[in-house]
């Protein structure tokens, strides 16, 4: 017996159709007469009385060919599905920019600005000196291992007792190998009303600069009755190093030392320990009563001011 052919027709999607970037298609058909059974993709559909089918299918970007069985015969239909656009790129939203960041003062200062000690006996103006770093914090390292902690403690006691020796009352912010946290360092120039707050550094160059190459000094202050400070001391500090180091002056930072609104704070960077020669001078006794001296010259010519604005 001769297999009957039976004719099947698709309406939808027509052979070679291009159908738009969808993941799922409508099929529609019309079944032979008298044919129900008819399959897609190997799932049977509802025919209905009319001999219509309909169903829907998975279909991939590209050629689809989907498999259609009506009673005995099947057919491959085939068709086109566009491709799918390309993801569109994930842009981030342009950051907004930072806001300027406040550098809130020392919390436990008051606001008014100390008066200029100008005309006070020189027993009392009290003048606070904090060596930087200490125990733990050992601060920079020079080319020979030592400490910027040892060279801030070395140099500070020399500028205690040169100022001593000029007959003003000195307090230190430590006077041994310790560990202070930042922000309390200025604590002891507040409770003692003391007249003015020098930090005493050594630095060290930011990392891509060459560290055997950087050496300058300089001397940084946070508002104008701490910069007016900052001047006098730094022009005293240029003096005395001139043709060993360049001077970078009086210069703006945010140093947590001195964000003070009562008392004239500023804080020196006297050398580079970590340039070989910074190193030899940092380390070499005369070389310290120099610096000493010209730091206490500084902070007189300072107190010889007759305070400017600030008074
Ligand atoms: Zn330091």
């Amino acid at each position: 017996m001769l297999p009957v052919l039976l004719a099947m027709t698709i309406a939808f999607p027509g052979a070679g159709q291009k159908l738009p970037p969808v993941k799922r298609a409508y099929m529609i058909g019309a079944a032979p007469q008298g044919v129900t059974n008819v399959t897609v993709q190997g799932r049977a559909v509802d025919v209905y009385r009319t001999g219509a089918w309909a169903t829907m299918v998975d279909v991939v970007e590209g050629t689809n060919t989907i498999a259609v069985t009506a009673g005995s015969e099947t057919s491959n239909h085939v068709f086109r599905v566009q491709k799918f656009p390309p993801p569109a790129p994930v842009t981030t939203p342009p950051k907004p920019p930072a806001p300027p960041k406040v550098w809130e003062k020392l919390e436990y200062c008051g606001d008014e600005p100390k008066p200029h000690p100008n005309g006070k006996a020189k027993g009392e103006i009290a003048i606070v000196i904090d060596p930087g770093h200490g125990g733990s914090d050992t601060g920079a390292i020079s080319p020979h291992g030592l400490f910027e902690k040892n060279a801030n403690l070395l140099l500070s006691k020399a500028l205690a007792n040169e100022l001593r020796q000029r007959g003003y009352r000195v307090l230190m912010t430590r006077e041994e190998d310790v560990a202070l946290v930042l922000t309390e360092r200025p604590r002891l120039a507040h409770k003692e009303n003391a007249d003015l707050f020098v930090s005493i550094h050594h630095n060290a160059p930011a990392a891509d600069k060459d560290a055997a190459k950087s050496r300058y000094t300089s001397v940084y202050s946070w508002n104008p009755l701490g910069e007016a400070l900052s001047r006098r001391i730094a022009s005293r500090i240029a003096a005395a190093t001139e043709g060993e180091m360049p001077s970078k002056g009086s210069l703006h930072a945010n140093f947590a030392v001195t964000r003070n609104p009562e008392i004239p704070s500023c804080l020196v960077e006297a050398d580079f320990i970590t340039s070989p020669e910074g190193e030899e001078a940092i380390f070499n006794n005369e070389r310290r009563g120099v610096l000493a001296r010209a730091i206490a010259d500084g902070i007189e010519d300072w107190l010889a001011d007759d305070g400017g604005e600030q008074k």
